[in-house]
């Protein structure tokens, strides 16, 4: 028993080393260890791959950037890293595989652990084994060598056999198990082996995977380097072109150069005289501010040098415009001396339908055909004929009457005082001739306008205001027709400045500028205007209406000043009061006026005569109107006479009254100016030629201001004189 088992335990050694050698723990091991190092190689494989990847694409995206190429690699890229991609994942699953083995192998050596205990054990009970063999051995031997015992021993062996016969038995159960573990162990190695197969496949198929994308890498590596070929070719291409290209511009320029070079050296000369120029100009230029300074300083010489001549010229016709202007005023001064200061002018309206018919309308005044200043009047059968100083026939127009007035209105602008009367009976014309119609207007207007257009041509020299008063006197009382209350009887004082001058406190002065000014203001005074009706005529003026015009000038150089007052007097009708047949109020006012004119008539009378005492305060009209009749002023009576037989009687009176105040001579002339700032001495002298002081000047002999020899009267005068005389 004990030789079959040691044969069984031989036997069960070799089984276990045979096993040791099947399970190859050190193969799979090996395996792994192979299959890791292939993968490392391959790992660096594609590291190095990778690489030369990142340096291809570094070379492809550096020479050309907008190559047509371009997108291709593009997509190669995109290729490769769809490539790369999977590459990774195939490494993802190399890694899994690697885990897997690894617990495999880590499983392995658990198995070889445990098989390595039971080995153990097995040794340990063989030891056990043979340690009793050799003791039942030792027993046998020392039981031989004993027969008594023997006997003894051997039953007790026959006891104990079948106790070692059960320890066997015992032995075999557990070889029994142990071989069941080593057929369990061998079918896990089996799988195991099956599992490292199946691994071994996929990194075979991985391998393949890899070697294709090798290969496709090589591929696109090798596209990418025709790629680059082509574009390397393009390139030189390109260069080659542009070169040539280049080479036949450089000859173009060069040809250019040649033809600059002549002409180049065809402008240098031209260059040479170009510069001598600049130089030479450049020398002007300098010179330029010097000579400029010279010629301004000539020039402005020669400019004050023709400035002084002009200047002393302007003086010199300033000196003579202004003796000029004084000899003109001397001489027309003379020739209204010679015409005597108060004018006296006839005229005879033309007969009109008012007039009726029959005998009473007949014409009673004729004119001499020679001698415009006379005029015959029948009146009861005879005669008789007076002298005025113009008269004017029915047939005279507006404008002709105008022409004999004018120069005494523009006296007025000169600073003289004026005064036109129009006298006569009512219904003589008085009104047609002071205002006239609108179609045909009268003195007042056509004075207004000439005054205007006057002032409007010494505007360069002369600064001048107009204003406008008109009044009415009726009954010795003063109104004014502009002003708010014409009822208003105004007073006549004596200027607070003791000049001597009236004036009409609250007398309404309008400033007129134009002639639509002028017939507003006329418009405004007639509408206030006292008219009555008589059985004489339709329409009779039963007051004096005026019109006082004041032009103030101040000549701009010199600073004179002047004021003219231009009074233009629509006198109340002249009839006496039996022949209009007035009563109570008409009665007074007709007394009132003939008081009025009768103080005319002896204001005119006493300057006339020169008496100390002159009666201007008889009436508001000639207190009004002193300073414009007394010594330094003009006068101008416009005796309105009607031609019809009817009214020859108060023809008669008006005629006469004319004659009365024709002979009346007015103190000399005067000027009324003032002396404004006098700048210079030159405005001195300007005033002394003006005042006719001037060493030069020298009236002439026998035609001073003083009163009129009897040598002085005309002869014509004295012959009509004897004319009247005869004619009784
Ligand atoms: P007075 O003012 O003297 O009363 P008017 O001027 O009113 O007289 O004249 C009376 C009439 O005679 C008016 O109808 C006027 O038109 C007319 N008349 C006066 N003078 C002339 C003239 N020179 N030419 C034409 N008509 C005239
Ligand atoms: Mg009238």
């Amino acid at each position: 028993q004990v030789e079959t088992l040691k044969a069984k335990l031989l036997e069960q050694a070799q089984e276990i080393s045979r096993l040791r050698s099947e399970l190859g723990g050190t193969d799979a091991e090996k395996h792994r260890d192979l299959l890791a190092a292939e993968n490392e190689r391959l790992r660096q494989e594609m590291k190095a791959m990778e690489g030369e990847l990142r340096e291809l694409q570094r070379q492809q995206q550096a020479p050309c950037r907008d190559c047509p190429h371009l997108q291709e690699n593009a997509g190669l890229q995109e290729q490769l890293s769809q490539l790369q991609r999977e590459a990774e994942e195939t490494r993802a699953k190399l890694v899994e595989l690697d885990l897997e083995v690894q617990q495999k192998t880590n499983r392995l050596a658990e198995v070889e652990l445990r098989l390595k205990d039971s080995l153990a054990e097995r040794a340990e009970e063989e030891e056990r084994l043979s340690r009793r063999l050799r003791d039942s051995q030792e027993t046998i031997a020392s039981l031989k060598s004993q027969p008594q015992q023997i006997k003894y021993i051997i039953k007790t062996v026959e006891v104990e056999s079948a106790k070692v016969k059960q320890a066997l038995c015992e032995t075999q159960s557990r070889n029994q198990y142990l071989q069941e573990q080593v057929g369990m162990q061998k079918q896990v190695l089996k799988e195991m082996e099956q599992q490292l197969q199946s691994s071994q496949k996929t990194e075979a198929q991985l391998r393949a995977q890899i070697m294709m994308y090798e290969a496709e890498l090589e591929r696109a590596h090798g596209q990418m380097l025709e790629e680059m070929q082509a574009m390397e070719e393009e390139k030189n291409h390109a260069i080659e072109e542009a070169f040539s290209r280049a080479q036949v511009e450089m000859k173009a320029v060069h040809e250019n150069l040649a033809g600059v070079r002549t002409n180049l050296l065809t402008l240098q000369p031209a260059l040479r005289t170009l510069t001598h120029d600049y130089n030479s100009l450049k020398r002007q230029v300098r010179d330029f501010p010097l000579l400029l300074q010279e010629t301004l300083r000539s020039a402005r010489a020669e400019i004050s040098q023709a400035i002084e001549e002009v200047h002393s010229t302007n003086r010199e016709l300033l000196r003579k415009y202004r003796r000029e202007l004084q000899l003109r005023k001397k001489c027309h001064n003379e020739l209204v001396r010679l015409k005597g200061n108060i004018r006296v002018f006839g005229r005879v309206r033309p007969i009109t339908k008012e007039d009726g018919e029959g005998p009473e309308a007949a014409n009673a005044v004729t004119f001499d055909a020679d001698d415009d200043a006379v005029l015959h009047l029948l009146h009861k059968g005879k005669q008789v004929s007076f002298e005025l100083d113009k008269v004017f026939p029915p047939e005279a127009s507006q404008e002709e009457v105008f022409q004999e007035v004018q120069a005494l209105v523009t006296s007025c602008i000169d600073g003289y005082n004026v005064c036109i009367f129009a006298y006569g009976q009512t219904g003589a014309g008085k009104t047609y001739t002071m205002e006239g119609t609108a179609a045909n207007p009268g003195i007042n207007q056509r004075a207004l306008q000439l005054l205007f257009s006057e002032v409007r041509g010494k505007a360069a020299d002369w600064d001048y205001t107009i204003t406008v008063s008109a009044a009415e006197i009726y009954n010795e009382a003063l109104r004014d027709l502009l002003g708010k209350e014409p009822q208003e009887k105004l007073e006549i004082k004596l200027c607070p400045d003791g000049s001597g001058q009236l004036y009409v406190p609250g007398l309404t002065e309008f400033r007129v500028q134009s002639v639509e000014d002028i017939n507003k203001v006329f418009e405004f005074g007639h509408i206030k205007r006292v008219t009555e009706c008589t059985n004489l005529n339709e329409r009779s003026s039963r007051s004096h209406a005026l019109l006082i015009v004041t032009v103030r000038g101040l000549d701009r150089s010199t600073g004179l000043r002047t004021t003219g007052k231009l009074n233009l007097v629509d006198l109340a009708g002249s009839e006496r009061v039996g022949r209009s047949g007035a009563e109570g109020s008409r009665l007074r006012e007709a007394q009132h006026i003939n008081k009025s004119l009768s103080a005319l008539g002896d204001v005119i009378y006493a300057l006339r005569s020169r008496q100390g005492h002159v009666p201007f305060r008889n009436s508001k009209l000639t207190y009004l109107l002193q300073d414009s009749l007394s010594g330094d002023s003009k006068t101008l009576m416009m005796v309105q006479v009607s031609p019809a037989e009817k009214n020859t009687s108060e023809t008669l009176c008006s005629l006469k009254f004319a004659e009365r105040v024709r002979s009346v001579e007015l103190g000399p002339v005067s000027r009324k100016a003032e002396l404004g700032s006098w700048p210079s001495q030159e405005h001195l002298e300007v005033l002394r030629t003006l005042l006719g002081d001037s060493p030069g000047s020298t009236a002439p002999p026998g035609r001073g201001h003083g009163s009129p020899s009897p040598g002085q009267l005309s002869s014509r005068s004295a012959s009509i004189r004897r004319k009247l005389q005869t004619s009784g």
